[in-house]
């Protein structure tokens, strides 16, 4: 049986052209499926037409979440109930085709792998700031996780029961899906997809959701930042050190003047130094404060289940 997650949030305007493309790959598929589409605290018509599209689609299957939770939460959500062999997550605005999940499939199925990537080979249909954005994050993301992570691969991918159990081990919850598959090291491989337009509707990451996926990403592979602070202190020391020499023999030949622009340069450089040293410590405090906290990531309000033919699946302990 196959899994799909959708995460979607407010995604009224595209769902009329997702729902029958999804519903005519899955179908031509031919094996037992559930769609899980998992409704990110939507305010517009996104659960409406779900619930519509339901009527007549048994293998639909509505998880709604009580709030938006963001992205890689709604994710979780979906992954959580999902029953499947194989589990594919996919976004909702048919940038990522849903044909190529029967291409997924079946690589995973004749190379004998855990987790499939998708690909973006073009990104052309992205705007210029979105490339170089994402170039950035994905040479970030490789130096921090390591080179097994596959450049300008999303959230689309296939996976096994075997990875989706082993993410479940993992006691942290805030995951950054698309550096932690690559960590687990599975066997994996990639299909190549040319990434299309937003059919419709508009982007639901505005800046504020990438700095913070990008901020995840670092604080939850690397502490290298905080290793920062100790080499702008010593930085710091060895100026201090040349400046310091150069006031004593400038006192005592006798040219020392008011000198309160290099005061206030000096002063204005190391407060903001520190401050910056600061933020990047609050940055991973930050980080344990919430995993200790163990709130959960998300509240269904809502699960239509799995559709009536589905084995029931124990979860592993
Ligand atoms: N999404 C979500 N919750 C959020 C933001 C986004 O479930 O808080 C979903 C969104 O509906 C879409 C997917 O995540 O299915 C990717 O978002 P989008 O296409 O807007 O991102 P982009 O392609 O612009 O990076
Ligand atoms: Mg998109």
């Amino acid at each position: 049986m196959l899994s799909v997650v959708v995460p979607m949030f407010d995604e009224e305007e595209v769902l009329p052209q997702t729902l029958p493309r999804m519903r005519a790959a899955l179908d031509g598929i031919g094996c037992d499926y559930e769609l899980i589409c998992v409704d990110d605290g939507s305010k517009d018509s996104t659960a409406t037409l779900l619930k519509a599209a339901r009527a007549g689609w048994p293998q639909l299957r509505i998880v709604r979440l009580r709030a938006n939770a963001g992205h890689q939460a709604a994710l979780t959500a979906g992954l959580d109930v999902s029953v499947g062999d194989y589990v594919v997550t996919i976004d909702a605005d048919l940038q990522d085709p849903p044909e190529l999940i029967a291409t997924m499939l079946a690589r995973a199925a004749d190379e004998d792998v855990d987790v499939v990537y998708a690909i973006r080979s073009d990104r052309t249909s992205d705007t210029a700031f979105k490339r170089i954005t994402a170039g950035l994050y994905y040479r970030m993301a490789r130096r921090v996780a390591g080179p097994q992570v596959p450049t300008h691969a999303g959230d689309f991918r296939l996976m096994s029961r075997a990875a989706v159990d082993a993410l479940h081990t993992l006691p942290e919850r805030h995951r950054v899906y698309r550096l932690l598959i690559p960590w687990l090291g599975f066997p994996s491989t990639t299909v190549s997809y040319t990434r299309d337009v937003r059919a419709a509707g508009t982007t639901k990451y505005p800046l504020t959701k990438m700095f913070r996926l990008a901020a995840d990403s670092i604080t939850s592979f690397t502490a290298a930042p905080l290793r920062l602070a100790t080499w702008l202190g010593i930085t710091g020391f060895v100026v201090c050190l040349v400046m310091g020499t150069a006031s004593v023999v400038a006192y005592f030949a006798g040219a020392t003047v008011p000198g309160w622009a290099s005061i206030t340069v000096a002063v204005m450089f190391l407060g903001a130094v520190q401050l910056l040293c600061l933020g990047l410590l609050g940055e991973y405090v930050a980080r344990l404060y919430s995993e200790m906290q163990r709130r959960p990531l998300y509240f269904v309000a809502e699960d239509t289940g799995s559709p009536a033919n589905a084995p029931l699946r124990v979860q592993a302990p």
